[in-house]
Protein backbone atom coordinates (compact mmCIF):
# COMPACT_ATOMS: atom_id res chain seq x y z
CA UNK A 1 0.00 0.00 0.00
CA UNK A 2 1.31 3.61 -0.61
CA UNK A 3 1.94 6.03 2.50
CA UNK A 4 0.55 8.52 0.28
CA UNK A 5 -2.96 9.53 0.57
CA UNK A 6 -3.14 12.51 -1.71
CA UNK A 7 -0.60 13.27 -5.20
CA UNK A 8 -0.51 16.40 -7.16
CA UNK A 9 1.99 15.71 -9.95
CA UNK A 10 2.20 18.71 -12.34
CA UNK A 11 -0.67 20.08 -11.89
CA UNK A 12 -2.16 23.28 -13.86
CA UNK A 13 -5.59 24.19 -13.34
CA UNK A 14 -7.84 27.85 -13.89
CA UNK A 15 -11.40 28.69 -14.73
CA UNK A 16 -11.63 29.51 -18.59
CA UNK A 17 -8.98 31.61 -20.17
CA UNK A 18 -7.69 32.40 -16.29
CA UNK A 19 -4.30 30.05 -15.10
CA UNK A 20 -4.80 29.96 -10.99
CA UNK A 21 -2.07 26.91 -10.98
CA UNK A 22 0.99 26.18 -12.62
CA UNK A 23 2.82 23.15 -12.31
CA UNK A 24 1.85 22.72 -8.59
CA UNK A 25 2.97 19.03 -7.70
CA UNK A 26 3.09 17.62 -4.04
CA UNK A 27 2.49 14.74 -2.08
CA UNK A 28 0.22 14.25 1.42
CA UNK A 29 1.03 10.97 3.99
CA UNK A 30 -1.83 9.02 5.37
CA UNK A 31 -3.00 10.31 8.74
CA UNK A 32 -0.95 13.51 8.24
CA UNK A 33 -2.25 17.24 8.89
CA UNK A 34 -0.56 19.84 6.04
CA UNK A 35 -1.50 23.17 6.04
CA UNK A 36 -2.10 24.84 2.48
CA UNK A 37 -1.23 29.17 3.44
CA UNK A 38 -0.50 31.68 1.44
CA UNK A 39 -1.87 35.33 0.34
CA UNK A 40 -5.49 36.01 -0.98
CA UNK A 41 -5.77 34.84 -4.38
CA UNK A 42 -2.65 32.74 -4.28
CA UNK A 43 -4.75 29.03 -5.83
CA UNK A 44 -5.33 27.74 -2.22
CA UNK A 45 -9.02 26.91 -2.93
CA UNK A 46 -8.42 26.07 -6.63
CA UNK A 47 -5.76 23.34 -4.96
CA UNK A 48 -8.76 22.40 -3.27
CA UNK A 49 -11.13 21.73 -5.56
CA UNK A 50 -8.50 19.97 -7.91
CA UNK A 51 -8.29 17.48 -4.80
CA UNK A 52 -11.87 16.84 -4.63
CA UNK A 53 -13.09 16.48 -8.13
CA UNK A 54 -14.73 19.66 -8.27
CA UNK A 55 -12.24 21.16 -10.84
CA UNK A 56 -10.40 19.08 -13.41
CA UNK A 57 -7.04 20.25 -14.54
CA UNK A 58 -5.68 21.45 -17.53
CA UNK A 59 -2.26 19.80 -17.24
CA UNK A 60 -0.94 16.97 -14.58
CA UNK A 61 -2.20 14.49 -12.17
CA UNK A 62 -4.04 13.42 -9.49
CA UNK A 63 -3.95 10.53 -7.51
CA UNK A 64 -5.72 9.18 -4.16
CA UNK A 65 -3.96 6.10 -2.46
CA UNK A 66 -1.91 5.82 -5.89
CA UNK A 67 -5.10 5.78 -8.36
CA UNK A 68 -5.26 8.13 -10.43
CA UNK A 69 -8.35 9.99 -10.55
CA UNK A 70 -7.83 13.41 -12.46
CA UNK A 71 -10.89 14.10 -14.11
CA UNK A 72 -13.50 11.87 -12.16
CA UNK A 73 -15.91 13.73 -10.89
CA UNK A 74 -16.30 14.62 -7.68
CA UNK A 75 -18.48 12.15 -5.90
CA UNK A 76 -16.61 9.37 -7.85
CA UNK A 77 -13.76 11.16 -6.05
CA UNK A 78 -15.69 11.39 -2.44
CA UNK A 79 -15.98 7.32 -2.71
CA UNK A 80 -12.26 6.81 -3.03
CA UNK A 81 -12.06 8.25 0.61
CA UNK A 82 -11.76 11.85 -0.09
CA UNK A 83 -14.06 14.70 1.63
CA UNK A 84 -14.18 18.32 0.80
CA UNK A 85 -15.71 20.98 3.17
CA UNK A 86 -15.60 23.68 1.20
CA UNK A 87 -15.56 27.83 1.88
CA UNK A 88 -19.22 28.96 3.32
CA UNK A 89 -21.98 27.35 4.85
CA UNK A 90 -23.24 24.45 2.38
CA UNK A 91 -26.48 23.69 4.49
CA UNK A 92 -29.89 23.20 3.41
CA UNK A 93 -30.98 26.38 5.59
CA UNK A 94 -35.04 25.28 5.65
CA UNK A 95 -34.39 21.91 7.14
CA UNK A 96 -33.54 21.54 10.76
CA UNK A 97 -29.97 20.17 11.65
CA UNK A 98 -31.03 16.72 11.61
CA UNK A 99 -33.00 16.16 8.48
CA UNK A 100 -29.54 18.02 7.18
CA UNK A 101 -27.40 15.35 8.61
CA UNK A 102 -30.36 12.77 8.29
CA UNK A 103 -30.58 13.50 4.11
CA UNK A 104 -26.84 13.07 3.45
CA UNK A 105 -26.09 10.12 5.45
CA UNK A 106 -29.45 8.18 4.46
CA UNK A 107 -28.45 9.07 0.92
CA UNK A 108 -24.89 7.79 1.27
CA UNK A 109 -25.15 5.01 3.78
CA UNK A 110 -27.22 1.98 4.62
CA UNK A 111 -30.25 2.43 7.28
CA UNK A 112 -28.26 0.79 10.30
CA UNK A 113 -24.76 2.91 9.59
CA UNK A 114 -26.72 5.87 8.68
CA UNK A 115 -27.87 6.07 11.86
CA UNK A 116 -24.66 5.35 13.60
CA UNK A 117 -22.99 8.22 11.76
CA UNK A 118 -25.79 10.62 12.79
CA UNK A 119 -25.36 9.51 16.64
CA UNK A 120 -21.79 10.14 15.96
CA UNK A 121 -21.91 13.53 14.59
CA UNK A 122 -23.50 14.58 17.81
CA UNK A 123 -20.97 13.29 19.43
CA UNK A 124 -18.29 14.95 17.76
CA UNK A 125 -20.73 18.24 17.66
CA UNK A 126 -22.47 18.26 21.15
CA UNK A 127 -23.74 21.81 19.82
CA UNK A 128 -25.86 20.13 16.87
CA UNK A 129 -27.24 17.85 18.91
CA UNK A 130 -28.70 20.20 21.45
CA UNK A 131 -29.96 22.12 18.36
CA UNK A 132 -31.34 19.64 15.71
CA UNK A 133 -34.48 20.20 15.59
CA UNK A 134 -33.24 24.34 14.82
CA UNK A 135 -33.43 25.37 11.54
CA UNK A 136 -30.23 25.34 9.76
CA UNK A 137 -30.17 28.49 8.31
CA UNK A 138 -31.12 30.06 11.61
CA UNK A 139 -27.79 28.21 12.93
CA UNK A 140 -25.07 31.18 13.90
CA UNK A 141 -22.18 31.01 11.27
CA UNK A 142 -20.06 28.95 13.08
CA UNK A 143 -22.68 26.36 13.70
CA UNK A 144 -23.45 26.41 10.09
CA UNK A 145 -19.82 25.42 9.55
CA UNK A 146 -20.03 22.52 12.04
CA UNK A 147 -23.23 20.99 10.40
CA UNK A 148 -21.27 21.53 7.24
CA UNK A 149 -18.05 19.55 8.54
CA UNK A 150 -20.34 17.34 10.17
CA UNK A 151 -22.00 16.61 6.73
CA UNK A 152 -19.16 15.30 4.30
CA UNK A 153 -17.97 12.94 7.59
CA UNK A 154 -20.60 10.21 7.07
CA UNK A 155 -18.17 7.93 5.89
CA UNK A 156 -14.39 8.86 8.17
CA UNK A 157 -13.36 9.80 5.44
CA UNK A 158 -9.11 9.10 4.41
CA UNK A 159 -8.68 12.50 3.70
CA UNK A 160 -10.68 15.87 4.90
CA UNK A 161 -9.78 18.56 2.84
CA UNK A 162 -11.55 21.88 4.81
CA UNK A 163 -11.18 25.08 3.17
CA UNK A 164 -11.47 28.82 5.72
CA UNK A 165 -13.76 26.63 8.20
CA UNK A 166 -12.74 29.44 10.62
CA UNK A 167 -13.31 32.85 8.63
CA UNK A 168 -15.30 34.92 10.60
CA UNK A 169 -16.05 32.85 13.66
CA UNK A 170 -15.93 33.73 16.72
CA UNK A 171 -12.20 32.70 18.89
CA UNK A 172 -14.68 30.18 21.06
CA UNK A 173 -16.29 28.41 17.88
CA UNK A 174 -12.75 28.39 16.54
CA UNK A 175 -11.34 26.65 19.58
CA UNK A 176 -14.43 24.26 18.94
CA UNK A 177 -13.69 23.34 15.09
CA UNK A 178 -10.29 22.98 15.67
CA UNK A 179 -10.85 20.55 18.81
CA UNK A 180 -12.93 18.79 16.27
CA UNK A 181 -10.13 18.51 13.52
CA UNK A 182 -7.31 17.27 16.07
CA UNK A 183 -10.33 14.55 16.82
CA UNK A 184 -10.64 13.86 13.37
CA UNK A 185 -7.34 13.62 13.11
CA UNK A 186 -6.94 11.16 15.64
CA UNK A 187 -9.32 8.81 14.48
CA UNK A 188 -6.79 8.65 11.54
CA UNK A 189 -8.04 10.64 8.70
CA UNK A 190 -5.11 13.31 6.56
CA UNK A 191 -6.26 16.43 6.91
CA UNK A 192 -5.80 19.06 4.35
CA UNK A 193 -6.25 22.64 5.76
CA UNK A 194 -6.64 26.08 3.78
CA UNK A 195 -7.06 28.67 6.62
CA UNK A 196 -6.57 32.45 7.42
CA UNK A 197 -5.29 32.22 11.13
CA UNK A 198 -1.70 30.51 10.20
CA UNK A 199 -1.13 30.27 13.83
CA UNK A 200 -3.73 27.82 14.72
CA UNK A 201 -3.21 26.25 11.19
CA UNK A 202 0.82 25.64 12.20
CA UNK A 203 -0.08 24.33 15.27
CA UNK A 204 -2.13 21.98 14.31
CA UNK A 205 0.02 20.42 10.85
CA UNK A 206 3.02 18.99 10.79
CA UNK A 207 3.39 19.97 6.62
CA UNK A 208 3.62 23.27 5.56
CA UNK A 209 3.10 24.28 1.80
CA UNK A 210 2.65 27.40 0.54
CA UNK A 211 1.35 28.65 -1.88
CA UNK A 212 2.07 32.35 -4.25
CA UNK A 213 0.69 33.44 -7.65
CA UNK A 214 -0.06 30.07 -8.32
CA UNK A 215 3.03 28.01 -7.45
CA UNK A 216 4.22 25.90 -4.40
CA UNK A 217 7.11 28.48 -3.08
CA UNK A 218 7.83 26.49 0.20
CA UNK A 219 6.50 22.38 0.65
CA UNK A 220 8.24 20.84 3.63
CA UNK A 221 8.19 20.92 7.53
CA UNK A 222 6.08 23.15 9.43
CA UNK A 223 8.55 23.17 12.78
CA UNK A 224 11.01 24.02 11.34
CA UNK A 225 9.93 26.58 8.96
CA UNK A 226 12.30 30.04 9.29
CA UNK A 227 11.37 32.86 11.40
CA UNK A 228 11.38 35.12 8.30
CA UNK A 229 8.82 32.51 6.36
CA UNK A 230 6.55 32.25 9.54
CA UNK A 231 6.70 36.59 9.72
CA UNK A 232 5.92 36.85 6.27
CA UNK A 233 3.14 34.64 6.83
CA UNK A 234 1.99 36.03 9.17
CA UNK A 235 2.06 39.19 7.67
CA UNK A 236 0.17 38.51 4.67
CA UNK A 237 -2.63 37.63 7.60
CA UNK A 238 -2.28 40.15 10.49
CA UNK A 239 -5.72 38.81 12.28
CA UNK A 240 -4.08 35.23 12.96
P1 LIG B 1 -8.34 33.40 -0.82
O1 LIG B 1 -7.35 33.22 0.29
O2 LIG B 1 -8.58 34.85 -1.12
O3 LIG B 1 -9.61 32.60 -0.66
P2 LIG B 1 -7.14 31.47 -2.64
O4 LIG B 1 -5.67 31.34 -2.42
O5 LIG B 1 -8.01 30.41 -2.11
O6 LIG B 1 -7.63 32.89 -2.17
P3 LIG B 1 -8.41 30.90 -5.18
O7 LIG B 1 -9.79 31.10 -4.66
O8 LIG B 1 -7.94 29.52 -5.48
O9 LIG B 1 -7.33 31.59 -4.22
O10 LIG B 1 -8.25 31.77 -6.47
C1 LIG B 1 -7.09 31.76 -7.30
C2 LIG B 1 -7.35 32.70 -8.47
O11 LIG B 1 -8.41 32.15 -9.28
C3 LIG B 1 -7.81 34.09 -8.05
O12 LIG B 1 -7.18 35.02 -8.88
C4 LIG B 1 -9.30 34.07 -8.28
O13 LIG B 1 -9.79 35.35 -8.62
C5 LIG B 1 -9.46 33.11 -9.42
N1 LIG B 1 -10.74 32.37 -9.32
C6 LIG B 1 -11.16 31.61 -8.27
N2 LIG B 1 -12.37 31.09 -8.52
C7 LIG B 1 -12.74 31.52 -9.74
C8 LIG B 1 -13.89 31.33 -10.56
N3 LIG B 1 -14.90 30.57 -10.17
N4 LIG B 1 -13.91 31.97 -11.76
C9 LIG B 1 -12.88 32.74 -12.18
N5 LIG B 1 -11.75 32.94 -11.44
C10 LIG B 1 -11.68 32.36 -10.25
Amino acid sequence: MTTTVLELSGVSAGYGRFRALFDVSFCLEHGSVTALLGPNGAGKSTVARVASGLLTPSAGRVLVNGEEVTGWPAWKVVSRGVAHAPEGRPVFATLDVEDNLRLTFFRQLPRKEAAEALDRAYERFPRLAERRSQLAGTLSGGEQRMLALARVLAVPPKLLIVDELSLGLAPRTVDEVFRALREIRDSGTALLIVEQQVSRALELAEHLIVLRQGRITYDGSSVQVSDELRSELLAVRPDS
